[in-house]
């Protein structure tokens, strides 16, 4: 269980669900990992809690991904820790699912500069701080984002923006050894889908009545395909879009 042994990660939104689930199988690998969070320190600490307890390292550090000042203060405090990063997940992220009368600037500039401009950003520091032997990017996207549902217009355009972002780096990053994938999760329990209402909803029933699979995920269904992406073993590996939806893609 050392497959991230020697390597510094951060993981934006890493205080609960999804990101919570990365840092802490990170860690388990032998990552040295950066928790961020943007307002929930007590869940953030309880993440760094439940990895050190485990034998690992992990810091908390408070950051909003959409402020470009946050962001550097959060990469900078990386630095000082760890010294250097060679893994970035850009998974902070906010879903708002509204009928298209009631999309606003608002609403619309709230997910796109948290989902989109926050994964910019954070991938612009990241640059300053991969060593010479490159870095990993991992985008967490959404299925929504190639099969969008209705009501959620401005959250899927935000995830296929962020899956267009991972191609287009990947070719910009040529020669540079730095390998930026997308995993795209169907319905995830998290506590975000649980106070969206998604959870115990017929919207879920439905959703799991068509995946193959048969259930709703859960947050270490996508941590493990992470680390699998974070480590050599996805070496030839870049510019994907995973989908971990037990097999919903295409309804
Ligand atoms: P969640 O339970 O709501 O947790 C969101 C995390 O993001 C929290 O740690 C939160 O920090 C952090 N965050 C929110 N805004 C932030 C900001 N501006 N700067 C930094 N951190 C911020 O979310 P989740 O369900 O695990 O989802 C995580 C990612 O997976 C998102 O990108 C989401 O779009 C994607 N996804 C989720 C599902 C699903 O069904 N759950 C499905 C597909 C894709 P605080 O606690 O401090 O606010």
């Amino acid at each position: 269980m050392n497959k991230l042994a020697n390597k510094v990660a951060l993981v934006t939104g890493a205080s609960k669900g999804i990101g919570a689930a990365i840092a802490k199988q990170f860690a388990a690998e032998g990552a040295k990992v950066v928790v961020n969070y943007a307002s929930s320190k007590e869940d953030a600490d309880k993440v760094v809690q439940a990895i050190t307890e485990n034998g690992g390292r992990a810091i908390a550090v408070k950051g909003d991904v959409s402020k470009e000042e946050e962001i550097a203060a959060l990469f900078e405090q990386a630095k000082t820790a760890f010294g250097t990063l060679d893994i970035l997940v850009n998974n902070a992220g906010i879903y708002q699912y509204e009928p298209i009368e009631q999309v606003s600037a608002g609403t619309f500039h709230g997910q796109f500069n948290i989902n989109v401009l926050g994964s910019i950003l954070a991938i612009q520091e990241s640059l300053k701080l991969f060593g010479d032997t490159g870095g990993n990017i991992i985008n967490i996207s959404s299925e929504a984002g190639r099969t969008p549902l209705p009501t959620g217009s401005v959250y899927s355009a935000t995830k296929a923006a962020l899956d267009a972002i991972t191609v287009s780096l990947s070719k910009e990053f040529s020669g540079k050894n730095i390998r930026i994938n997308s995993i795209l999760p169907g319905v995830v329990e998290t506590e975000g889908s649980r106070s969206a209402g998604f959870i115990g909803s017929d919207f879920e029933k439905k959703l799991v009545d068509t995946t193959p699979l048969g259930r709703t995920g859960q947050p270490d269904d996508i941590a493990k395909v992470a680390v699998f992406l974070a480590s050599d073993d996805a070496a030839w590996i870049t510019g994907e879009k995973i989908s971990v939806s037990g097999g919903i893609y295409g309804l």
